[in-house]
């Protein structure tokens, strides 16, 4: 199991786990690099509520999509809010949110279908992406969890309203944990500390880490333990173990010296 950031054309990147099979899906997280949105967005912000010149956002998405061999128009996309309301996308949501930021599916921090041909997007910078893939009913997920959506388990409800909408079983479902921040860079204050260690009382000393003082959190351990307690397959599950703040060369980070900053893209298509 494995991450690999690939070249595909034109100084565009892609990354992908191998665990996310590709004969049933397309799916990639963007990389900054390749875009053509100036400073502090370069170059390829997929975002368009940072304040980037939105013909620049739109050319960036058109770019990325096409580079995975689809169509930016018929992205389907929501407006994350921290929250943990999880959203079910139809093929005639195709589209949503692809051009204007007002016009996304929803306000919410997942997104669920199980039709082919409607590219699920989020946008993030250290926060982290979750994808989601049901084998058995041909359905998917994508999540957005941040420290709010993580320690309100919002991905273990997403396997769960995977099960209600579609009847996906927990111990079929495969899981990659995309590019976001590490352990090592998320320093929390003790409220934020307390939260974790109150939501995942048998794991507290892996998820909060004290560090000489510094109270680090680790949102993938966070993830993984909630999507393995709610039945997810500990062979299922992957990680890119890349840093958004580490290697904010190639990805950005909201935590970077730039300040405001791009967002990169996680997409995930059902063939
Ligand atoms: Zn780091």
């Amino acid at each position: 199991m494995s991450f690999v950031l690939q070249h595909v054309r034109d100084n565009l990147w892609s990354g992908r786990l191998d665990i996310l099979p590709a004969d049933r899906l397309v799916h990639g997280f963007s990389a900054r690099l390749g875009g053509v949105s100036p400073a502090p967005f370069d170059s390829l912000n997929m975002a368009l509520h940072v304040g980037d010149d939105p013909a620049c956002v739109w050319e960036n998405r058109r770019r990325y999509f096409s580079a995975l061999g689809l169509h930016a128009e018929r992205l389907c996309t929501i407006r994350q809010v921290h929250g943990t309301e999880i959203v079910r996308a139809m093929r005639r949501d195709a589209g949503r949110g692809a051009r204007a930021y007002e016009d996304a599916l929803a306000d919410a921090d997942a997104v669920i279908t199980n039709d082919s041909g409607v590219p699920l997007m989020l946008c993030y910078a250290d926060c982290v992406p979750v994808l989601l893939y049901d084998p058995v009913h041909h359905a998917a997920g994508v999540v957005h969890a941040g420290w709010k959506g993580t320690v309100q388990r919002i991905a273990a409800q997403t396997v769960a309203r995977m099960w209600e909408e579609f009847g996906t079983a927990a111990s079929d479902v495969i899981a990659g944990i995309g590019p976001s921040i590490g352990a090592g860079c998320y320093t929390v204050g003790p409220e934020v500390a307390e939260q974790f260690r109150a939501a995942f009382p048998a794991h507290a000393e892996t998820i909060v880490q004290d560090r000489e003082g510094a109270l680090h959190l680790d949102l993938w351990a966070a993830n993984h333990v909630q999507l393995a307690e709610a039945g997810v397959l500990e062979k299922n599950i992957d990680h890119a173990d890349i840093c958004t703040l580490c290697e904010c060369k190639f990805f950005y980070s909201y935590r970077s010296a730039d300040g405001r900053t791009g967002r990169l893209a996680a997409v995930m298509e059902l063939r």
